[in-house]
């Protein structure tokens, strides 16, 4: 792809601004040296990045603001040709768009091409909404007598602030982007520092599908850029996904100017496998449920719940799937049946470590675990572990890992696996593994949880909405209720 990163200098090294702003790339200060952008599957440098100032920020949220005038102004018919030439140039750009996600991420590279094919439907799904027209029409409201009649009509609800995280870089700011720009709002983006490369690369197919100047904006840069975006006065909208603590803060922010949040947070969910599943499917529920981007993701099924009838052969198949898992990088993990990538720093490997050792210290135990294939260097990898019957105050069981670590509890009834699977603060998804019709429309309507999957993998369409109960967040993203939560409900009346 020739526009991909900004800037490489001879030895192929990943230069990013400080911003992005109007569609002039913004350097930061000569003494800003830029902070390192790693490849996760070799530990190595690729890249730096230079920081956004708080004036940067200020500059991005203007620009956003200037722009949001004209943007609001065009017809949904014209946002839709701009996002349909966006998932066009995805579509055409996949393959490099799914490189640099394994170059950055190391990710597997059916997890990668994954990740590009959702960007593309993201964008072409809300294109689809504005062509249609029926989501952004007045809609009449019938009232009792004739002295009036009202109107319920939607309109954009201003600049939004966008913030991701790591783990699914371009796919989550597609979930973001598409229906703030569908909506005809305005933004500033904020990468995670993690991942920001194919965030860039992203922005690059959206300037050329020609979004006029200031409807994107982006600011590099950590936890504080992005307090600082969310601080910012004239940002009417922030949607965040990240950790819950980091979310927390953010609607605390928001709240001085009633700023309207949609917060994608944390999650502990559960995998309930009833007496009746099949065991082959149940384990590779299991499996892609809790290992797919090395446990990195927020819906991650590590909480698995397995009847005491198919414990046994459950565990037996389980663990020969988990030992079969080659961990290793992109290029290795290619040939794989099935594979594992590193997660995304070393910072969170330690991290992820630290709280396993603490769930062993308090009395966890390891039931088995995968290996690190030879090779995989100075990546960094860690081997898939699962932990048998945990307390259930223990931290394995009741905190977000996020990382390769699953647990297996037994249960003899319905009752009590829907009371295990509910007993947490989260609620984002839960997936059932049953052929009883019946049973699975009883754990559906039980479970707490914004989506429940049944007999299937995590499947996502953009059709379908995404978001959470309790400290999962607040808000819908994708689907009608994505495109909503960028606009504001109004209506008028008028008398007869
Ligand atoms: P994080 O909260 O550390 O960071 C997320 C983003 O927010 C980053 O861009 C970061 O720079 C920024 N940030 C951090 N503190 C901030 C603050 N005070 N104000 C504004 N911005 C701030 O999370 P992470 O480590 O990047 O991502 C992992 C977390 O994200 C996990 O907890 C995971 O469950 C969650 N997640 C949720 C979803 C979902 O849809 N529910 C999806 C992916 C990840």
């Amino acid at each position: 792809m020739s526009t991909l990163p900004i800037r490489r200098t001879g030895d192929d090294m990943i230069v990013l601004p400080a911003a992005r702003i109007a569609g002039e790339r913004i350097r930061a200060h000569a003494d800003d040296a830029g902070t390192p952008i790693f490849n996760a599957s070799t530990g190595e440098t690729i890249g730096w990045q230079e920081s956004a100032s708080a004036a940067h920020v200020d500059s991005a949220v203007r620009a956003a603001h200037r722009a949001l005038g004209a943007w609001r102004d065009t017809t949904p018919a014209e946002r839709g040709r701009v996002l349909a030439r966006i998932a066009e140039l995805v579509e055409a750009e996949r393959d490099a768009l799914a490189a640099l996600q394994m170059r950055v991420s190391g990710k597997p590279p059916i997890e990668a091409e994954t990740d590009a094919g959702d960007v593309a439907t993201t964008f072409a799904y809300y294109a689809q909404l504005c062509a249609d027209g029926a989501a952004f029409a007045d809609e009449p409201i019938a009232l009792p007598g004739d002295a009036a009649k009202a109107v319920r009509f939607y309109d954009a609800v201003g600049v939004a602030a966008l913030i991701m995280p790591w783990n699914f870089p371009m796919v989550t700011t597609a979930w973001k982007l598409a229906p703030a720009l569908a909506a005809g709002c305005t933004v500033v983006l904020k990468p995670s520092e993690l991942t920001s490369p194919t965030e860039h690369a992203l922005i690059d197919l959206i300037e050329k599908a020609g979004v006029p100047a200031g409807v994107v904006n982006v600011v590099n840069g950590g936890a504080d850029v992005g307090a600082a975006l969310t601080a910012h006065p004239l940002v009417d909208k922030i949607s965040f996904t990240g950790s819950t603590a980091a979310g927390k803060k953010v609607m605390r922010t928001a709240a001085d100017d009633m700023k309207r949040v949609t917060l994608e947070l944390g999650g502990k969910s559960a995998l309930v496998v009833r007496e009746d599943a099949d065991v082959d499917e149940a384990v590779a529920l299991a499996v892609g449920g809790a290992f797919t981007n090395a446990g990195q993701m927020c819906s991650a099924t590590a909480r698995i719940l397995v009847h005491d009838s198919v414990y046994r052969s459950f565990m037996a198949a389980f663990e020969s799937a988990v030992r079969g898992l080659v961990v290793a990088p992109p290029e290795v993990a290619q040939a794989a049946q099935a594979a594992m990538g590193p997660l995304i720093s070393d910072a969170q490997r330690q991290r992820v470590q630290a709280m396993l050792q603490q769930g062993i210290d308090t009395g966890a135990t390891v039931a088995f675990s995968g290996h690190v294939a030879e090779g995989a260097g100075e990546g960094f990898f860690m081997a898939p572990i699962v932990v048998a019957e945990p307390a259930a105050d223990n931290v394995l069981w009741t905190d977000e890992v996020f990382g390769p670590v699953a647990c297996v509890k037994s249960f003899r009834t319905d009752d009590e696996a829907i009371a295990l699977a509910n007993d947490t603060r989260y609620g984002l998804v839960a997936t059932v593994a049953t052929r009883d019709a019946e049973a699975a429309k009883r754990y559906r309507a039980q479970l707490r949880a914004g989506l429940v999957w049944i007999n299937t993998p995590q499947l996502i369409f953009p059709q379908v909405c995404w978001g959470g109960f309790g400290l999962s967040g607040i808000g819908r993203e994708l689907g009608i209720a994505g495109l909503r939560s960028y606009q504001e409900l109004r209506h008028s009346m008028q008398a007869n």
